[in-house]
């Protein structure tokens, strides 16, 4: 790890003025702290932003779920009010790498990182959630822009994601053994504007499959995505899978997801 200083804010005025001058947040750190130790990032000054209580809580408003960016997964998990509202967005969080990665990691760390293969991704595209910032506030379908890529701008917060409530929703992971992230992820939800499939894990970033989402508006059915070809031109293929088997996963996970949404 090379040498940096560390600032620790406690309102987010304060915390915005430290990015907006070059600070790199610190959130959980399971991603940031790793990449660190490994030097494959240097900041030179980081912005523990733990400390600022307005950017961790869980509350209902109206037909939508607000969650900070702070919170943690581990507190995601086990929220009375997620459980209720929103299950399979509880049992995502519950499922995600291991209880030190859940105590410690966070909603907003998870989405700003967008690794690949990370869950939360799929859960706010997939429930075409709206991500709060400093700045503004980001529709998930604008969010997302490819590997460890997203919509934010230099010095830019997330301070809370707002979840619309679904019908009816699931997320369904293939873990990678070793990291517990997904190999496959898919995330299903029947919401006011339609069925929407996010799938993780699969491609170079979290992306909305549309054939899948055609087929379960005409017939929400696991059988209906069965029947969906999945093309695995643009997958990823590595040690643990080739794209033909995460094409599988895409589907075999979709149609599980609709079985779960079902009982
Ligand atoms: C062993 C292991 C297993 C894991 N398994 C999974 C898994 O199964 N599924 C999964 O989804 N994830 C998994 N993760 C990742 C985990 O969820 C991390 O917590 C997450 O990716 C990053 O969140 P963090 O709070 O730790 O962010 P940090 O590491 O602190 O920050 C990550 C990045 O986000 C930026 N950032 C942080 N907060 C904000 C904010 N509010 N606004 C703007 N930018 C911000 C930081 O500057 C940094 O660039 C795993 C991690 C480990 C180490």
């Amino acid at each position: 790890m090379y040498p940096f200083t560390l600032e620790q804010p406690t309102t987010l005025a304060d915390a915005a003025q430290l990015a907006a001058g070059g600070a790199k947040l610190l959130a959980g750190g399971q991603s940031l702290l790793a990449s660190m130790k490994l030097r494959l990032s240097a900041p030179g000054r980081l912005a523990d932003i733990s400390a600022i209580k307005e950017l961790s809580g869980i509350r209902r408003d109206g037909n939508a779920l607000v969650i900070g960016a702070m919170t943690r997964h581990i507190d995601v998990a086990g929220s009375a009010e997620v459980k209720a509202a929103i299950p399979a967005l509880a049992q995502l969080a519950a499922h995600i790498g291991d209880r030190q990665v859940r105590a410690m990691g966070t909603l907003g760390g998870s989405v700003a990182h967008n690794d690949p293969a990370a869950c939360y991704p799929s859960a706010v595209l997939g429930l075409g959630a709206s991500v709060h910032t400093t700045q503004r506030k980001i529709a998930a379908d604008d969010f997302f822009q490819g590997m460890f890529s997203t919509a934010l701008l230099d010095g830019e917060i997330i301070t809370a994601i707002s979840f619309p409530l679904p019908k009816r929703a699931a997320y369904i992971k293939f873990n990678q053994p070793a990291s517990r992230f997904a190999l496959v992820g898919v995330f299903v939800a029947q919401t006011g504007s339609g069925v929407r499939v996010a799938v993780t894990g699969a491609a170079n970033g979290v992306f909305r499959h549309r054939g899948l989402e055609d087929a379960l508006n005409r017939s929400f059915s696991a059988s209906a995505a069965a029947a969906v070809a999945i093309d695995a031109s643009e997958l990823n293929a590595d040690l643990h899978a080739s794209a033909a088997y995460r094409a599988n996963l895409i589907s075999v996970l979709t149609q599980r997801a609709v079985t779960q949404m079902l009982a």
